[in-house]
Protein backbone atom coordinates (compact mmCIF):
# COMPACT_ATOMS: atom_id res chain seq x y z
CA UNK A 1 0.00 0.00 0.00
CA UNK A 2 1.25 3.22 -1.19
CA UNK A 3 0.78 6.45 0.82
CA UNK A 4 1.21 10.20 0.10
CA UNK A 5 2.82 11.25 3.40
CA UNK A 6 3.34 14.73 4.19
CA UNK A 7 7.28 15.54 6.49
CA UNK A 8 9.41 17.90 7.43
CA UNK A 9 11.50 19.47 9.77
CA UNK A 10 11.50 22.37 12.51
CA UNK A 11 13.60 22.34 15.57
CA UNK A 12 15.38 24.42 17.97
CA UNK A 13 15.88 23.95 21.89
CA UNK A 14 15.38 27.42 23.57
CA UNK A 15 17.60 28.68 26.36
CA UNK A 16 15.22 31.68 27.61
CA UNK A 17 17.88 32.94 29.80
CA UNK A 18 20.06 33.91 27.14
CA UNK A 19 19.81 36.95 25.30
CA UNK A 20 21.11 36.01 21.70
CA UNK A 21 17.63 36.14 20.39
CA UNK A 22 17.04 33.47 17.67
CA UNK A 23 16.00 34.83 14.24
CA UNK A 24 15.54 34.29 10.86
CA UNK A 25 19.59 34.74 10.44
CA UNK A 26 20.13 32.47 12.82
CA UNK A 27 18.35 29.79 10.62
CA UNK A 28 20.14 30.47 7.67
CA UNK A 29 23.16 29.98 9.55
CA UNK A 30 22.48 26.47 9.92
CA UNK A 31 19.31 24.84 8.14
CA UNK A 32 17.07 26.31 6.37
CA UNK A 33 15.73 24.61 3.44
CA UNK A 34 12.44 23.75 0.93
CA UNK A 35 11.03 21.06 -1.26
CA UNK A 36 13.12 18.20 -2.67
CA UNK A 37 16.65 19.42 -1.45
CA UNK A 38 15.62 18.23 2.11
CA UNK A 39 15.26 14.71 1.09
CA UNK A 40 18.21 14.32 -1.03
CA UNK A 41 20.17 15.96 1.21
CA UNK A 42 18.93 13.60 4.65
CA UNK A 43 18.45 10.12 1.85
CA UNK A 44 21.20 7.44 3.77
CA UNK A 45 21.27 9.78 6.59
CA UNK A 46 21.45 8.73 10.65
CA UNK A 47 18.76 11.16 11.35
CA UNK A 48 15.27 11.52 11.90
CA UNK A 49 14.39 12.78 8.37
CA UNK A 50 16.55 9.87 6.98
CA UNK A 51 14.14 7.43 9.22
CA UNK A 52 11.08 8.91 7.49
CA UNK A 53 12.97 8.26 4.10
CA UNK A 54 13.80 4.69 5.13
CA UNK A 55 10.40 3.95 6.46
CA UNK A 56 8.55 5.51 2.59
CA UNK A 57 10.70 3.16 0.31
CA UNK A 58 10.25 -0.11 2.72
CA UNK A 59 6.07 0.83 2.13
CA UNK A 60 6.72 2.46 -1.68
CA UNK A 61 5.08 5.74 -0.13
CA UNK A 62 5.53 8.92 -1.24
CA UNK A 63 6.78 11.77 0.88
CA UNK A 64 6.22 14.95 0.17
CA UNK A 65 8.82 17.64 1.51
CA UNK A 66 8.16 21.30 3.20
CA UNK A 67 10.74 22.44 5.29
CA UNK A 68 13.90 21.89 7.33
CA UNK A 69 14.73 24.75 9.94
CA UNK A 70 16.88 24.48 12.59
CA UNK A 71 19.14 26.79 14.70
CA UNK A 72 21.98 26.82 17.36
CA UNK A 73 20.16 26.88 20.65
CA UNK A 74 19.65 30.37 21.99
CA UNK A 75 17.40 32.34 23.02
CA UNK A 76 13.25 33.38 22.21
CA UNK A 77 12.54 32.70 18.87
CA UNK A 78 11.63 35.91 17.06
CA UNK A 79 8.19 36.01 16.33
CA UNK A 80 8.40 37.17 12.79
CA UNK A 81 10.44 33.93 11.84
CA UNK A 82 8.72 31.48 13.65
CA UNK A 83 5.34 32.36 11.66
CA UNK A 84 7.63 32.81 8.20
CA UNK A 85 8.88 29.12 8.74
CA UNK A 86 5.54 27.65 9.76
CA UNK A 87 3.87 29.19 6.98
CA UNK A 88 6.04 27.20 4.67
CA UNK A 89 5.06 24.11 6.43
CA UNK A 90 1.86 25.31 5.98
CA UNK A 91 1.73 26.10 2.73
CA UNK A 92 3.67 22.73 1.57
CA UNK A 93 0.78 20.85 3.35
CA UNK A 94 -1.83 23.12 1.35
CA UNK A 95 -0.17 22.31 -1.81
CA UNK A 96 -0.37 18.48 -1.41
CA UNK A 97 -3.91 18.70 -0.57
CA UNK A 98 -6.46 17.18 -0.95
CA UNK A 99 -5.07 13.79 -0.89
CA UNK A 100 -2.60 13.34 1.70
CA UNK A 101 -2.88 10.32 3.84
CA UNK A 102 -0.44 11.30 6.90
CA UNK A 103 2.11 13.74 8.37
CA UNK A 104 5.23 12.67 9.58
CA UNK A 105 7.43 15.65 11.68
CA UNK A 106 10.52 16.06 13.06
CA UNK A 107 10.23 18.68 16.02
CA UNK A 108 12.41 19.40 19.24
CA UNK A 109 9.57 20.11 21.52
CA UNK A 110 11.82 22.99 23.71
CA UNK A 111 10.84 25.54 21.25
CA UNK A 112 10.06 28.99 22.98
CA UNK A 113 7.95 31.79 20.48
CA UNK A 114 7.37 35.38 21.68
CA UNK A 115 3.98 35.02 22.86
CA UNK A 116 4.07 31.46 22.23
CA UNK A 117 5.66 29.37 24.87
CA UNK A 118 4.75 26.18 23.61
CA UNK A 119 5.75 26.05 20.11
CA UNK A 120 5.42 22.67 19.00
CA UNK A 121 1.74 22.53 20.76
CA UNK A 122 1.11 25.12 18.27
CA UNK A 123 2.89 23.81 15.30
CA UNK A 124 0.77 20.27 15.46
CA UNK A 125 -2.68 22.10 16.28
CA UNK A 126 -2.31 24.15 13.01
CA UNK A 127 -1.47 21.67 11.04
CA UNK A 128 -4.26 19.44 13.06
CA UNK A 129 -7.18 21.96 11.80
CA UNK A 130 -5.62 22.30 8.21
CA UNK A 131 -6.00 18.30 7.63
CA UNK A 132 -8.73 17.84 9.82
CA UNK A 133 -9.65 15.33 12.45
CA UNK A 134 -8.60 12.38 10.39
CA UNK A 135 -5.54 12.17 8.70
CA UNK A 136 -3.07 10.85 11.41
CA UNK A 137 -0.13 12.69 12.55
CA UNK A 138 2.80 11.13 14.24
CA UNK A 139 6.41 13.18 15.06
CA UNK A 140 9.78 12.51 16.60
CA UNK A 141 11.01 14.83 19.88
CA UNK A 142 14.09 15.58 21.11
CA UNK A 143 15.08 13.99 24.43
CA UNK A 144 14.46 17.74 25.79
CA UNK A 145 11.26 18.11 24.91
CA UNK A 146 8.89 19.76 27.68
CA UNK A 147 5.97 18.19 26.51
CA UNK A 148 2.51 19.70 26.54
CA UNK A 149 -0.90 18.38 26.79
CA UNK A 150 -1.45 20.59 23.66
CA UNK A 151 1.63 18.52 21.92
CA UNK A 152 -0.15 15.12 23.55
CA UNK A 153 -4.13 15.85 22.25
CA UNK A 154 -3.45 17.27 18.92
CA UNK A 155 -0.80 14.64 17.47
CA UNK A 156 -1.67 10.76 17.52
CA UNK A 157 1.66 9.74 18.51
CA UNK A 158 4.60 11.43 19.48
CA UNK A 159 8.23 9.41 19.63
CA UNK A 160 10.78 10.82 21.94
CA UNK A 161 14.78 9.98 21.69
CA UNK A 162 15.42 7.15 24.20
CA UNK A 163 19.32 8.40 23.91
CA UNK A 164 21.34 11.53 25.45
CA UNK A 165 23.40 11.82 23.86
CA UNK A 166 21.46 11.71 21.12
CA UNK A 167 22.18 8.75 18.78
CA UNK A 168 18.63 7.55 17.65
CA UNK A 169 17.07 9.91 15.65
CA UNK A 170 16.76 7.61 12.68
CA UNK A 171 15.34 5.04 14.88
CA UNK A 172 12.60 7.01 16.39
CA UNK A 173 11.65 8.18 13.38
CA UNK A 174 11.19 4.56 11.38
CA UNK A 175 9.49 3.83 14.96
CA UNK A 176 7.14 6.75 13.95
CA UNK A 177 6.76 5.81 10.29
CA UNK A 178 5.69 2.41 11.26
CA UNK A 179 2.84 3.41 14.02
CA UNK A 180 1.57 5.37 11.13
CA UNK A 181 1.85 2.37 9.06
CA UNK A 182 -0.51 0.95 11.11
CA UNK A 183 -2.74 3.58 11.64
CA UNK A 184 -3.65 3.73 8.13
CA UNK A 185 -3.99 -0.08 8.35
CA UNK A 186 -6.42 0.64 11.16
CA UNK A 187 -4.83 -2.43 13.03
CA UNK A 188 -4.51 0.07 16.07
CA UNK A 189 -6.33 2.63 17.90
CA UNK A 190 -4.03 4.79 20.24
CA UNK A 191 -4.75 6.11 23.36
CA UNK A 192 -1.98 8.06 24.72
CA UNK A 193 -1.33 9.41 28.55
CA UNK A 194 1.21 11.63 29.90
CA UNK A 195 2.16 11.73 33.54
CA UNK A 196 4.60 14.82 34.61
CA UNK A 197 6.37 14.57 38.10
CA UNK A 198 7.10 17.90 39.43
CA UNK A 199 11.02 17.78 38.86
CA UNK A 200 13.09 19.92 36.24
CA UNK A 201 16.65 18.04 35.77
CA UNK A 202 19.64 20.07 35.02
CA UNK A 203 20.81 18.39 31.47
CA UNK A 204 23.88 17.09 32.84
CA UNK A 205 21.81 15.00 35.65
CA UNK A 206 19.05 13.69 33.02
CA UNK A 207 22.14 11.33 30.21
CA UNK A 208 20.71 8.36 29.43
CA UNK A 209 24.35 6.04 30.19
CA UNK A 210 24.08 6.87 33.71
CA UNK A 211 22.09 7.88 36.45
CA UNK A 212 18.37 7.90 37.37
CA UNK A 213 17.15 8.59 33.66
CA UNK A 214 19.22 5.23 32.65
CA UNK A 215 16.99 3.77 35.12
CA UNK A 216 13.83 5.24 34.17
CA UNK A 217 14.66 4.15 30.77
CA UNK A 218 15.37 0.78 31.08
CA UNK A 219 12.04 0.17 33.26
CA UNK A 220 10.56 2.44 30.35
CA UNK A 221 12.24 -0.42 28.03
CA UNK A 222 10.30 -3.36 30.04
CA UNK A 223 6.68 -1.63 29.79
CA UNK A 224 7.00 -1.48 25.77
CA UNK A 225 7.21 -5.09 26.13
CA UNK A 226 4.23 -5.77 27.31
CA UNK A 227 1.27 -6.50 25.22
CA UNK A 228 -0.72 -3.98 23.90
CA UNK A 229 1.81 -0.88 24.53
CA UNK A 230 2.84 0.63 21.45
CA UNK A 231 5.43 3.28 23.19
CA UNK A 232 6.56 4.35 26.11
CA UNK A 233 8.48 7.62 25.95
CA UNK A 234 11.10 8.93 28.93
CA UNK A 235 11.71 13.22 28.42
CA UNK A 236 13.52 14.96 29.95
CA UNK A 237 12.59 18.00 29.37
CA UNK A 238 14.56 21.54 29.23
CA UNK A 239 14.27 23.59 32.32
CA UNK A 240 15.95 26.40 30.98
CA UNK A 241 13.15 27.08 28.35
CA UNK A 242 11.34 27.86 31.92
CA UNK A 243 7.81 27.66 30.37
CA UNK A 244 4.96 26.45 32.70
CA UNK A 245 5.29 22.92 31.37
CA UNK A 246 9.73 22.67 31.65
CA UNK A 247 10.36 19.52 33.14
CA UNK A 248 10.56 15.70 33.39
CA UNK A 249 7.57 13.92 30.98
CA UNK A 250 6.03 10.21 30.49
CA UNK A 251 4.12 9.74 27.83
CA UNK A 252 2.62 6.02 27.20
CA UNK A 253 0.80 5.01 23.75
CA UNK A 254 -1.55 1.61 24.10
CA UNK A 255 -3.48 0.01 21.83
CA UNK A 256 -6.81 1.43 23.17
CA UNK A 257 -6.24 0.53 26.87
CA UNK A 258 -6.16 4.09 28.98
CA UNK A 259 -5.97 2.38 31.96
CA UNK A 260 -3.13 0.76 31.53
CA UNK A 261 -1.26 3.71 29.93
CA UNK A 262 -2.22 6.21 32.75
CA UNK A 263 -1.07 3.12 35.47
CA UNK A 264 2.65 2.65 33.29
CA UNK A 265 2.71 6.08 33.12
CA UNK A 266 2.40 7.01 36.88
CA UNK A 267 4.34 4.27 37.84
CA UNK A 268 7.31 5.57 35.82
CA UNK A 269 6.38 9.00 37.30
CA UNK A 270 6.68 8.37 40.89
CA UNK A 271 9.83 6.08 40.48
CA UNK A 272 11.38 9.33 38.84
CA UNK A 273 9.78 11.15 42.33
CA UNK A 274 11.47 8.59 44.12
CA UNK A 275 14.76 8.67 43.07
CA UNK A 276 14.33 12.94 42.67
CA UNK A 277 17.53 13.22 44.79
CA UNK A 278 19.75 11.63 42.19
CA UNK A 279 18.63 14.41 39.74
CA UNK A 280 21.21 16.95 42.08
CA UNK A 281 24.68 17.38 40.06
CA UNK A 282 27.83 16.80 42.32
CA UNK A 283 30.67 19.07 40.71
CA UNK A 284 33.83 20.95 41.51
CA UNK A 285 34.82 24.61 41.48
CA UNK A 286 36.90 25.65 38.64
CA UNK A 287 39.85 25.60 41.05
CA UNK A 288 38.94 22.64 42.80
CA UNK A 289 38.72 20.52 39.70
CA UNK A 290 41.98 22.73 38.20
CA UNK A 291 44.09 21.97 40.88
CA UNK A 292 42.43 17.86 41.20
CA UNK A 293 43.66 17.56 37.38
CA UNK A 294 46.89 19.25 37.75
CA UNK A 295 47.55 16.38 40.58
CA UNK A 296 45.96 13.36 38.76
CA UNK A 297 48.59 10.69 37.84
CA UNK A 298 47.21 10.07 34.61
CA UNK A 299 45.58 12.38 31.68
CA UNK A 300 43.80 13.21 30.01
CA UNK A 301 41.54 14.84 32.79
CA UNK A 302 38.07 16.00 31.19
CA UNK A 303 37.16 19.00 32.99
CA UNK A 304 33.78 19.53 31.90
CA UNK A 305 32.45 22.99 31.25
CA UNK A 306 29.35 21.70 31.57
CA UNK A 307 27.55 25.14 32.19
CA UNK A 308 28.84 26.76 28.92
CA UNK A 309 27.40 24.59 26.33
CA UNK A 310 26.36 26.31 23.31
CA UNK A 311 23.86 22.92 22.87
CA UNK A 312 21.94 24.34 25.55
CA UNK A 313 22.16 27.90 24.21
CA UNK A 314 25.25 28.90 26.77
CA UNK A 315 27.57 31.31 24.89
CA UNK A 316 30.44 29.56 25.11
CA UNK A 317 32.79 31.94 25.84
CA UNK A 318 32.88 31.42 29.60
CA UNK A 319 36.85 31.95 30.82
CA UNK A 320 36.35 30.68 34.48
CA UNK A 321 38.16 27.27 34.03
CA UNK A 322 40.77 28.79 31.85
CA UNK A 323 41.60 31.89 34.71
CA UNK A 324 41.74 28.95 36.98
CA UNK A 325 44.23 26.86 34.74
CA UNK A 326 46.34 30.26 34.43
CA UNK A 327 45.70 31.32 37.77
CA UNK A 328 47.62 27.94 38.92
CA UNK A 329 49.99 27.56 36.16
CA UNK A 330 48.28 24.39 34.55
CA UNK A 331 50.63 22.51 32.10
CA UNK A 332 50.07 20.42 29.07
CA UNK A 333 46.46 21.63 29.29
CA UNK A 334 43.97 22.35 26.18
CA UNK A 335 40.81 24.58 26.02
CA UNK A 336 38.90 23.53 23.20
CA UNK A 337 37.08 26.09 22.54
CA UNK A 338 36.94 29.52 22.97
CA UNK A 339 34.85 31.49 20.37
CA UNK A 340 35.74 35.16 20.23
CA UNK A 341 36.01 36.83 16.87
CA UNK A 342 37.88 39.94 17.66
CA UNK A 343 40.42 37.55 19.50
CA UNK A 344 40.59 35.48 16.07
CA UNK A 345 41.33 38.44 14.11
CA UNK A 346 43.88 39.77 16.65
CA UNK A 347 45.98 36.55 16.38
CA UNK A 348 45.53 36.48 12.60
CA UNK A 349 47.02 39.65 12.64
CA UNK A 350 49.86 39.15 14.56
CA UNK A 351 50.33 35.51 13.09
CA UNK A 352 51.97 32.40 13.33
CA UNK A 353 54.85 32.70 16.20
CA UNK A 354 53.57 35.94 16.41
CA UNK A 355 52.97 37.77 20.22
CA UNK A 356 49.47 37.66 21.62
CA UNK A 357 48.43 40.03 24.27
CA UNK A 358 44.89 40.13 24.30
CA UNK A 359 41.36 39.88 26.27
CA UNK A 360 39.88 36.73 25.40
CA UNK A 361 36.08 35.11 26.03
CA UNK A 362 33.32 36.53 28.69
CA UNK A 363 32.37 38.85 25.81
CA UNK A 364 28.70 37.59 24.70
CA UNK A 365 27.21 38.36 27.74
CA UNK A 366 27.99 38.92 31.83
CA UNK A 367 26.84 35.29 32.24
CA UNK A 368 29.91 33.52 31.61
CA UNK A 369 32.81 35.41 33.31
CA UNK A 370 34.60 38.27 32.63
CA UNK A 371 37.09 38.17 29.56
CA UNK A 372 40.57 36.50 30.40
CA UNK A 373 44.09 38.77 29.26
CA UNK A 374 45.71 36.26 27.12
CA UNK A 375 49.64 36.44 27.14
CA UNK A 376 51.26 34.10 24.86
CA UNK A 377 52.17 32.71 21.49
CA UNK A 378 50.30 32.46 18.38
CA UNK A 379 51.12 28.82 17.26
CA UNK A 380 48.69 27.90 14.48
CA UNK A 381 46.19 29.52 12.52
CA UNK A 382 43.01 27.67 10.35
CA UNK A 383 40.20 28.25 8.13
CA UNK A 384 38.35 25.90 10.91
CA UNK A 385 36.81 22.78 8.97
CA UNK A 386 36.73 19.48 10.24
CA UNK A 387 34.92 16.25 9.77
CA UNK A 388 33.46 14.03 12.82
CA UNK A 389 35.32 10.88 13.64
CA UNK A 390 31.55 10.00 15.72
CA UNK A 391 30.34 8.18 17.19
CA UNK A 392 27.81 11.48 17.20
CA UNK A 393 27.38 13.04 13.52
CA UNK A 394 29.86 10.56 12.22
CA UNK A 395 30.93 12.22 8.87
CA UNK A 396 29.22 15.50 8.99
CA UNK A 397 31.11 18.66 8.57
CA UNK A 398 32.51 20.69 11.17
CA UNK A 399 32.90 24.61 10.96
CA UNK A 400 34.80 26.45 13.23
CA UNK A 401 35.00 29.72 11.15
CA UNK A 402 38.23 31.01 11.41
CA UNK A 403 40.81 29.32 13.91
CA UNK A 404 43.85 30.21 16.49
CA UNK A 405 45.92 28.08 18.55
CA UNK A 406 47.64 30.45 21.09
CA UNK A 407 50.02 28.71 23.83
CA UNK A 408 50.19 30.95 27.23
CA UNK A 409 52.59 29.11 29.09
CA UNK A 410 51.84 25.30 29.68
CA UNK A 411 47.83 26.45 28.13
CA UNK A 412 46.91 26.32 24.93
CA UNK A 413 43.44 27.91 24.06
CA UNK A 414 41.72 27.29 20.87
CA UNK A 415 39.98 30.56 19.56
CA UNK A 416 37.71 30.33 17.17
CA UNK A 417 35.04 32.25 15.81
CA UNK A 418 31.67 30.61 15.63
CA UNK A 419 29.33 29.69 18.58
CA UNK A 420 29.46 25.58 18.43
CA UNK A 421 29.90 22.16 20.60
CA UNK A 422 32.80 20.90 20.30
CA UNK A 423 31.80 17.46 21.28
CA UNK A 424 33.90 15.93 18.85
CA UNK A 425 37.92 15.70 19.49
CA UNK A 426 38.32 16.48 15.69
CA UNK A 427 37.95 19.69 16.17
CA UNK A 428 41.24 19.91 18.08
CA UNK A 429 42.81 17.60 16.14
CA UNK A 430 41.84 19.75 12.96
CA UNK A 431 44.43 22.45 14.35
CA UNK A 432 47.23 19.58 15.65
CA UNK A 433 46.07 18.95 19.11
CA UNK A 434 45.16 15.48 20.45
CA UNK A 435 43.21 15.60 23.13
CA UNK A 436 44.07 12.07 23.75
CA UNK A 437 47.35 13.24 24.42
CA UNK A 438 47.45 16.19 26.32
CA UNK A 439 47.03 16.40 30.40
CA UNK A 440 43.90 18.51 30.98
CA UNK A 441 41.69 19.22 28.37
CA UNK A 442 38.59 21.63 28.97
CA UNK A 443 35.36 21.13 26.77
CA UNK A 444 32.69 22.86 26.61
CA UNK A 445 29.93 20.37 26.96
CA UNK A 446 26.97 18.83 29.05
CA UNK A 447 26.78 15.48 27.52
CA UNK A 448 27.29 15.25 24.12
CA UNK A 449 30.97 15.11 24.51
CA UNK A 450 30.78 11.70 26.31
CA UNK A 451 30.30 10.03 23.42
CA UNK A 452 33.89 10.41 21.92
CA UNK A 453 35.73 11.36 25.42
CA UNK A 454 34.59 8.56 27.40
CA UNK A 455 37.00 6.35 25.43
CA UNK A 456 40.01 8.27 25.79
CA UNK A 457 39.68 10.03 28.94
CA UNK A 458 41.29 9.10 31.88
CA UNK A 459 38.89 11.09 33.91
CA UNK A 460 36.31 13.33 33.79
CA UNK A 461 35.05 16.28 35.83
CA UNK A 462 32.14 17.94 35.74
CA UNK A 463 33.14 21.89 36.64
CA UNK A 464 30.81 24.26 38.32
CA UNK A 465 31.49 27.04 35.87
CA UNK A 466 29.26 30.25 35.10
CA UNK A 467 27.16 29.52 32.32
CA UNK A 468 23.22 29.61 31.23
CA UNK A 469 23.25 25.48 30.87
CA UNK A 470 24.22 25.73 34.86
CA UNK A 471 23.31 22.46 36.72
CA UNK A 472 23.13 24.99 39.71
CA UNK A 473 19.61 25.96 38.85
CA UNK A 474 19.75 28.73 42.37
CA UNK A 475 21.61 30.96 39.68
CA UNK A 476 18.55 31.74 37.40
CA UNK A 477 15.49 33.87 37.62
CA UNK A 478 13.04 31.85 37.01
CA UNK A 479 9.50 33.37 36.12
CA UNK A 480 7.39 30.98 34.41
CA UNK A 481 7.83 27.51 35.40
CA UNK A 482 5.33 25.73 37.63
CA UNK A 483 5.95 25.96 41.01
CA UNK A 484 6.81 24.15 43.03
CA UNK A 485 8.77 22.02 41.39
CA UNK A 486 12.42 19.86 42.59
CA UNK A 487 15.31 20.83 42.54
CA UNK A 488 14.19 24.95 42.85
CA UNK A 489 12.11 23.68 45.40
CA UNK A 490 13.27 21.00 48.06
CA UNK A 491 11.04 20.90 50.72
CA UNK A 492 7.03 19.41 49.70
CA UNK A 493 5.19 16.41 48.75
CA UNK A 494 4.06 14.74 45.70
CA UNK A 495 1.81 12.02 44.45
ZN1 LIG B 1 18.48 17.54 23.10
Amino acid sequence: MAWRIVTGSISHETNCFSPILTGIKQFMERDMAEGERILTRAKGTKTALGGFIDWAAETGSELIPTVSASATPSGIVERAAYETIKAKLLDGIRQAMPRVDGVLLALHGAMVVDGIPDAEGDILQAVRSLVGPDVPIAATLDFHANLTDAMVQTADGLFGYNTYPHVDGWERALEAGRFLERLLKKEIRPVSVMVKPPIAPAVVTARTGRGPIKDLMEAAFRWEKEPGVLNVSVYGGFVYSDIHDAGLAFLVTTDGDADLARSIAWDLAKSAWNMRERFVADMMSPDEAVLYAMKAERGPVVLADVADNTGAGASGDGTEILRALLRHGAQDAVVITMPDKDAVQEAFRVGVGGQFDYPVGGKFDDKHGAPVRLRGRVKLLSDGTYVNRGPMSTGAKGRMGKTAVVVASGVEVILNEYRFQPLDPECARSVGIDPAHRKIVVVKSSVHYRAAYEPIAAEIIEVDGPGLASPNLDRFDFKHIRRPIYPLDREFEWG
